[in-house]
């Protein structure tokens, strides 16, 4: 019997392991007692897969509840599997009760089916087969359970302060085939004050946005046109077709109107699946007679974003082969007294630099009297397609599936950054819906097994002996 073969007579103790780890309902809550800094619920989590480690012969170690691990195999280095134990809330309208685990339809329904309770058991019966099958390894394999990843990864600060990193991993949080680039990130602060010698039309307030990285649902100014004539050639100038976009409403005082604009919400990593509020209110008050006050915000919002989403206006739009365009989104606009603040969320290439992109947008802020305030940056996360973890990876995915393979590239960040040598390498197959977070959340028992049997191979190919080292 091969470790593969094993895999499939595993499939109904999977399929009950899965179903008592997703009845554990794993939301991260505040601390409880000690071993239980993300509540007990998480706590018991974590317990359950290094009780079910040690009864299938691993060794087992529980990190003060941040994080644990499992451990086969001998050797100077480490193969490390990440995936984590915490799931978010479950919200409403299910099928099926989230934290039931209910099989339907050859498939597992419940909150964290496949992000990541589903990636986890598959990660655990892919190490049981290669030890039951007594295959010999050349490293150590080291399954690692994080418990926090969709909060703040305290989990993995915690656990490397006294865990060294492995050599070589991969993490099942995301898709398949594998993601080698995630984009470097850019948040800022842009701020600016009141303009002295206001004239025409005057911005009172304006608002949009909840989040940097959210492409903005609503946005709203209220404005005091100079006399009711401009107000209504205002009115006039909507196009019929934004009437359902745009509500009107008389403000407080005379001459004033409250706008409020409508758009589409959007990860901020791929916001031209979006439709930015803000910068579609600045576009349809950007007619409007007016200076000073809050107007050169409004017209660096007008000129330097316009509705575009790769910072062409900005002059900051680039494009590599790898990692494809740079992308830009204004999600927060805000004004206090005072003061205008926006917060913009920027996506970049491998071709240009957090900082290249920060002097180049200062250079344009002078001529608006804003400035940047605030920043925060991450660095890219890439590893060469010809690395050898990526090449042996690829090369297990196309055999096993039969599917060519390229690697991918994303503006999102995976759990494989705080892994160091790592990506991300599954669960979710090609052209199957995106159902992390989503009510009805599940994993097809046929989509399991194949994230199985990928997996012990994948182990297999990086951790057995003689396998090339790094
Ligand atoms: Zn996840």
């Amino acid at each position: 019997m091969s470790y593969l073969d094993r895999i499939n007579a595993y499939q109904e103790e999977m399929l009950a392991t899965l179903q008592e780890l997703i009845a554990i309902p794993s939301v991260e809550t505040e601390p409880g007692h000690a071993g239980e800094p993300f509540g007990p619920d998480l706590a018991r989590a974590l317990e359950y897969v290094l009780a079910w480690g040690e009864k299938n012969g691993f060794a087992a170690k529980n990190h003060a509840g941040y994080a644990g691990h499992l451990e086969y195999g001998t050797g100077e280095e480490t193969v490390g599997v990440l995936v984590h134990l915490d799931v978010v809330p479950a919200g409403e309208g299910w099928k099926y009760p989230p934290f039931s685990g209910q099989r339907a339809e050859e498939r597992i329904y419940g909150r964290g089916a496949i992000d990541d309770k589903g990636p986890a058991v598959a990660a655990m019966y892919a190490l049981k087969a290669l030890k039951e099958e007594g295959i010999k390894l050349g490293k150590k394999i080291r399954l690692i359970f994080g418990c926090d990843e969709e909060s703040g990864w305290q989990c993995m600060d915690y656990y490397f302060k006294h865990e060294p990193k492995p050599e070589y991993g991969f993490t099942p949080d995301a898709v398949f085939p594998l993601i080698n680039c995630e984009k470097g990130q850019l948040g800022l602060v842009i701020e600016g004050e009141w303009q002295e010698l206001q004239s025409g039309c005057r911005i009172e307030s304006l608002s949009g946005g909840t989040r940097r990285n959210v492409v903005p649902e609503w946005a709203e100014a209220v404005l005091t046109f100079p006399d009711q004539q401009s107000l209504q050639a205002f009115k006039a100038s909507i196009p019929e077709t934004k009437v359902n976009e745009v509500q009107l409403s008389t403000g407080q005082a005379e001459h004033q109107l409250r706008i409020r604009v409508k758009g589409v919400s959007a990860h901020a990593s791929l916001p031209q699946d979006g439709d930015n509020a803000i910068t579609k209110l600045v576009e349809i008050i950007s007619g409007i007679k007016g200076t000073g006050g809050f107007w050169p915000a409004v017209r660096f919002i007008q000129e330097c974003f316009g509705r575009e989403t790769d910072g062409r206006g900005l002059e900051i739009n680039c494009h590599d082969q790898i990692s494809g365009d740079l992308t830009i989104n204004l999600g927060v606009l805000k004004t206090e007294q005072r003061k205008v603040m926006m917060e913009v969320d920027i996506r970049y290439p491998l071709c240009t630099s957090g900082e290249e992109l920060e002097e180049k947008i200062e250079a344009k802020l002078a001529a608006y009297h804003l400035k940047i305030n605030a920043c925060s940056a991450l660095p890219p996360h890439y590893l060469d397609a010809n690395n050898w973890l990526i090449r042996t990876l690829l090369r297990v995915y196309q055999e096993e599936t039969g599917e060519q393979a390229t690697p991918l590239a994303i503006g999102g960040r995976t759990y494989a950054v705080t892994l160091g040598n790592a990506v991300a390498f599954g669960p979710v197959f090609p052209g199957r819906p995106e159902l992390a977070h989503q009510k009805d959340e599940y994993i097809s028992v046929q989509d399991l097994m194949a994230c199985t049997r990928i997996f012990a191979r994948a182990l297999y190919e990086l951790a057995k002996a003689g396998a090339e080292r790094g």
